[in-house]
């Protein structure tokens, strides 16, 4: 399935830490707290420090995004980009952090590009980025490009930015950026909307207008604030497979579904999970923070999860493991079972890597 040589490239979640709060990110339960079962961390240096990779010939990327963190949260950031100097480096960031000359400096990498999570102009982006500030983003942005930095921009595509898409374009030509993709939140799996709940943010609705009070602290968790809507240009997976709404599309998917093929190890990558844990994928190791049956499942498969930790074994024996060579390929066979998110994501006739509708992989 995977060998050291063979290796094309890594995705690394350097930490579970993150300055921002949006509303379907798996970090929070659906009021907007942090997951109680989430190991907040950062990727110990020391782990990637520790990797053989002049061994790996065909190395060619290293992708810095994670289920649960920012990149830039993580405090040695700058010592793990200077470790992969052959490798082309992708960042996927809320890019509200950090000063400007810091910026500044990162963009005078040749080998490393950014992708700005900008969902909006204006204060709409803050909707659903809440907790980043719109203008910090994009001073931040401003400041890489200027200094020669490749930056792309990703847009979630909401009802309430919608409006917004052709002055992206132009914004996004203006700056300078290399590249804006508009893509939807696979997150609208059982209804076509998203309650906000939450402190600390502020809508006035009476005046048609958005605005934000950042420093309101009366305002307490739980706090009904909004619902984000689907883009009315959404053709959402559950509503492609005529799953109704209200009900997880997942029976009728699981009906339809293809043989597993594993996008990941086809193509040879391997994502590095903030804890030190290695998976083929961080849809399967999202599973840490996922449904109890879930969770159960991928703890009959790997067992004892020691054996995927790279704080407990160097990566050759990882992927020499039992879990890499025999478990994990017997269970796209169906040995002794698939594992649902495998089903989900990588079944080739409704899983959302292969479907017509397909997610993107990398939303952050
Ligand atoms: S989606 Fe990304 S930026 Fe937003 S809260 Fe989650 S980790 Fe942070
Ligand atoms: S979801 Fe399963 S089959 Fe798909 S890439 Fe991840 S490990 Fe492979």
């Amino acid at each position: 399935m995977y060998s050291l040589e063979t290796l094309s490239g890594f995705d690394f979640e350097l930490s579970s830490h993150c300055n921002a709060k949006c509303p379907q990110c798996p970090r929070y339960d659906i009021f907007g707290n942090l997951q109680k079962d989430l190991n907040v961390v950062h990727l110990d240096a020391n782990i990637i420090k520790k990797l053989p990779i002049q061994k790996m010939k065909n190395l060619k990327t290293v992708n810095l995004c994670g289920n649960f963190g920012d990149p830039l949260m993580h405090p040695e950031l700058n010592e793990v980009l200077t470790f992969f100097q052959n490798q082309q480096i992708s960042i996927s960031t809320n890019a509200s952090l950090r000063s400007k000359e810091w910026w500044s400096n990162l963009g005078r990498n040749r080998n490393i590009d950014v992708m700005f999570c900008i969902d909006g102009i204006g204060t709409e982006h803050e909707l659903y980025r809440r907790n980043t500030s719109y203008n910090k983003v994009l001073e931040n942005a401003k400041a890489f490009i200027e200094s020669g930095g490749n930056a792309r921009w990703q847009f979630i595509v909401f009802r309430h930015n919608e409006h917004q898409i052709n002055e992206a374009k132009k914004l996004s030509e203006d700056m300078g950026f290399k590249e804006i993709k508009f893509i939807y939140s696979d997150r609208f799996d059982t209804d076509n909307k998203w309650k906000v709940y939450g402190k600390n943010i502020k809508i006035n609705f009476d005046s048609g207008e958005t605005t934000f009070d950042l420093q309101d602290t009366n305002m307490v968790d739980n706090n009904y604030l909004y619902d984000l809507e689907k883009s009315s240009h959404q053709t959402t997976l559950r509503e492609s497979l005529n799953a109704p709404e209200g009900q997880k599309y997942w029976k009728t998917l699981n009906q339809k579904k293809g043989k597993i093929s594993c996008v990941c190890s086809i193509e040879r990558k391997l994502y590095i999970h903030s804890d030190g844990t290695v998976y083929p994928c961080c849809m399967l190791a999202s599973v840490q923070l996922g449904k109890k049956i879930e969770k159960l499942m991928l703890k009959r498969l790997v067992r004892d999860y020691k054996k995927i930790d790279l704080h407990h074994n160097n990566l050759y024996d990882i992927l020499e493991s039992d879990v890499f060579k025999k478990t994990l390929p017997d269970s796209f066979n169906g040995d002794p079972f698939q594992h649902p998110v495998c089903i989900e994501w990588c079944n080739k006739n409704t899983g959302k890597a292969y479907f017509n509708n397909k997610a993107v992989l990398d939303i952050h």
